[in-house]
């Protein structure tokens, strides 16, 4: 079969999606009270239609790309680029990408999601499948308690746990001092106690010694697990902190695809890694990520960017096929908006969230709701829609 033969990519439309989340959502960088989503549909010469997302945390807070800039890169750059090509090679139009267009990882991270939506309905198989064969069937979810309120953040973690929809709990510190964020942390603990693990995300709010007290303390708290409590490039920083050995150190922001990945596997900057597959670049470079850190004993753990329903579901794709994912999951990103944009809403049930079987990512969206939320709706629009 010849190439020309094959289906063909025919177009590439974005669209921006404005959804408001249950609570505030509070980062060291950054306070969030709703998520932009850029909505990603490239649509084949076969009829079929493959769905992306590319999302970021606080706008342009957390990296180098923002959902306004992802839709732009998108627009002027990948779309004309991609339009003709062959839609049954996913990995050879990533490749066409990856010639012509630098950096741009989540922007990317949403053009293959789609080319791989669209090929696993084109053969009837779950993204997973595609992508070596998935391993599990659910994942472990955790929850972030992030309203800096300990009272609050201790009645939500009681009522996941009543729930069984959360057992671990994340919490984001970093900003207030020390010795009150360490306070808030083990008042939870201490109210918690075996019945859930406890972990925390400094957001790399502190510096080096901030850290090499912070780490001793969280430890006294009984904190299963620090995520990257300084400055992304700070590697040896991070080779330190892991080997003072007070708790385990989770690399996050620090990772930015397989070649960041590397080199912390080299240098022993961390204990775990948080993959993601937008900051990778890709489903094909997270299970990269995962692979080196994998072979380097490094702890697997399945990250957020706070995607909606198609990034998370595509990232539980990926995760589903890692060799070990000791460290769970937080894909929890749709639980946090107040809006479902799904024709069927995502399963979170026993602690976990349930890897779609259907072909593609094995979601399908609810096109009234897309609509109501789309940030270009017109004003004739909301009145007709009595918004
Ligand atoms: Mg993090």
């Amino acid at each position: 079969m010849t190439a020309l033969a094959n289906p063909q990519i025919l177009g590439i439309e974005t669209i921006l999606l404005d959804l408001p989340t249950i609570r505030p959502h509070v980062l060291a960088m950054a306070t969030m009270h709703a998520q932009t989503i850029c909505l990603v549909r490239l649509t084949c010469s076969d009829g079929i239609v493959g769905l992306g997302e590319a999302t970021t945390i606080g706008g342009l807070a957390y990296g180098p790309e923002a959902p306004e800039t992802i839709k732009t890169a998108i627009d002027t750059y990948f779309a004309p680029l991609l339009a003709g090509q062959d839609a049954t090679r996913p990995a050879a139009a990533m490749a066409l990408v990856a010639r012509h267009v630098v950096g741009n990882h989540f922007a990317k991270c949403a053009i293959e999601t789609a080319l791989l939506d669209a090929q696993g309905k084109r053969l009837g198989l779950p993204v997973s499948e595609l992508l070596g064969g998935r391993r599990v069937d659910s994942l472990p979810v955790l929850w972030t308690l992030a309203s800096g309120d300990t009272a609050r953040d201790i009645a939500e973690a009681e009522q996941m746990l009543d729930t069984r929809r959360h057992d671990a709990f994340k919490l984001k510190i970093g900003k207030r001092p020390i010795e009150q964020d360490v306070a808030h942390v083990g008042a939870i603990k201490a109210a918690l106690g075996d019945r859930a693990s406890v972990r925390v995300d400094v957001n790399m709010a502190w510096d080096e010694p901030t850290a090499r007290r912070g780490l001793a303390m969280l430890a006294d708290a009984g904190c299963d697990l620090v995520e990257q409590p300084i400055i992304r490039h700070n590697r040896d920083g991070m080779a330190r902190l892991v080997a003072l050995g007070l708790v385990p150190v989770m690399a996050d922001e620090s990772l930015t695809g397989p070649a960041s990945a590397m080199d912390f596997a080299r240098a022993a900057a961390a204990d775990v890694f948080a993959v993601k597959i937008e900051q990778s670049g890709g489903l094909d470079a997270a299970r990269a990520v995962a692979q080196i850190g994998d072979a380097a004993c490094i702890g697997l753990y399945g990250g957020t960017m706070l995607e909606g329903a198609i990034g998370t579901i595509a990232s539980a794709h990926a995760f589903a096929t890692f060799p070990a994912l000791k460290w769970g999951t937080e894909l929890f990103g749709p639980l946090l908006l107040t809006e479902e944009i799904l024709e069927r809403p995502l399963t979170y049930a026993d602690f976990s969230l349930e890897v779609p079987a259907g072909p593609g990512l094995g979601i399908a969206l609810d096109e009234d709701r897309v609509e109501h939320f789309r940030r270009d709706r017109t004003a004739t629009q909301f009145a007709l829609q009595g918004a």
